[in-house]
């Protein structure tokens, strides 16, 4: 061998020993960030090496937020489904990254190493690690795989526990935590593409007195067919929420206070006419509701706009309720 040829491959074996760091530092930080989030466990691929390296590494707090979760696994659940979003988004970015990036450098590297082998090299303990390198690589590669299925499933099963989660169980209606949630993301947006918000927040008039003639089962489904006539009459881009016992709020966008009064106003005149009827129990009641309407202003934020709806309504309710009330921003 020419000393030029020699040196070719003394080259090349530097560049095989960077991919192969490179490698595992890739897989290091995905592995990192993924069982740091708690979405896997440690993987059993690296076991015991990657204890080590991780100790090495000095990743630490990744271990000891392990025994902290173990501690308090339903304060974690609150919270990662909470955060959800955020995680999945950043997981399913850094497995992107670890796949491609494994993928791209397990085929680089097998190739890499059949031309080491090639080289009249005299080392058993040298093949011997050549070989660990080559089997590692082909387990890191069904492993990113696996990785990959995995989170698609769970990200399927988080997607509907979050789902479910925004869901008043009665009416079918959002609930109450999506609806902060969902008006501060509607605040924001309506400031960035500047379009006008408005909301209105409704209440059945004198609703303890059907469940105390009535009951509360007929209550219920009484609740839950106004949900119904709520949801019927309004724009498919509107949300509506079940915000407590028989208050409802909408969250009306692209819609001036005086268009979402008007809004309000058929809502009100539906509900009005309309005649609940339980045919099982010879019963058919006619009710109203009052509501109150506002915009967003320039100054509000997600409390202080309900909190004026609150006030519209109860305007409404104290000027002899079956009506709708207006608040401006002042
Ligand atoms: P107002 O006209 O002032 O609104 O009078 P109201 O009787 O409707 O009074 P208010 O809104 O304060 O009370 C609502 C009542 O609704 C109180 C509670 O008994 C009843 N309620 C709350 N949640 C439910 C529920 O899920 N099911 C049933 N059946 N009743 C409920
Ligand atoms: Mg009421
Ligand atoms: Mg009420």
């Amino acid at each position: 061998m020419s000393s030029d040829n020699q040196t070719a491959k003394e080259k090349q074996g530097k560049t095989d020993i960077a991919i192969t760091r490179q490698v595992t530092d890739t897989a290091r930080e995905a592995l990192k960030q993924i069982v740091g989030r708690n979405l896997l466990p440690w993987p059993d691929i690296y076991s015991a090496e990657f204890w080590q390296i991780a100790h090495k590494s000095g990743y630490d707090e990744i271990l000891l937020q392990q025994h902290a979760n173990m501690d308090s696994t339903n304060k974690l659940a609150e919270e990662f489904l909470d955060k959800a979003d955020e995680i999945l988004d950043g997981v399913q970015d850094t497995v992107n990254m670890f796949v491609s990036g494994a993928r791209e450098h397990t085929e680089t590297m097998a190739s890499s190493i059949e031309n080491i082998r090639k080289m009249p090299v005299e080392d058993p303990e040298f093949e011997r690690e050549l070989d660990t390198l080559l089997s590692s690589n082909i387990e890191l590669l069904s492993h990113s795989s696996e990785v990959e299925d995995k989170l698609a499933k769970q990200t399927v099963i988080i997607n509907e526990l979050q789902s479910q989660l925004r869901i008043d169980p009665l009416t079918g209606l959002l609930n109450r935590g999506a609806l902060s949630k969902d008006l501060k993301k509607e605040i924001a947006r309506s400031r960035r593409y500047k379009y006008p918000v408005s909301i209105f927040m409704a209440d059945i008039d004198h609703f303890k007195n059907v469940n105390d003639v009535y009951g509360h089962l007929v209550g219920d489904s009484i609740i839950k067919i106004t949900a119904k006539l709520i949801q019927d009459s309004v724009r498919e881009s509107d949300s509506i929420y079940r915000y407590g016992g028989e208050e409802f709020l909408g969250i009306l966008p692209h819609i001036n206070c005086d268009q979402a009064e008007k809004f309000a106003e058929r809502m009100r005149e539906k509900i009005a006419k309309y005649l609940f009827v339980d045919k099982n129990n010879d019963i058919s009641i006619s009710l109203t509701i009052s509501a109150g309407v506002t915009d967003l202003h320039e100054q509000d934020d997600e409390t202080s706009i309900i909190a004026r709806v609150d006030k519209a309504l109860y305007l409404a309710k104290q000027s002899g309720r079956n009506r709708i009330s207006r608040l401006d921003f002042s």
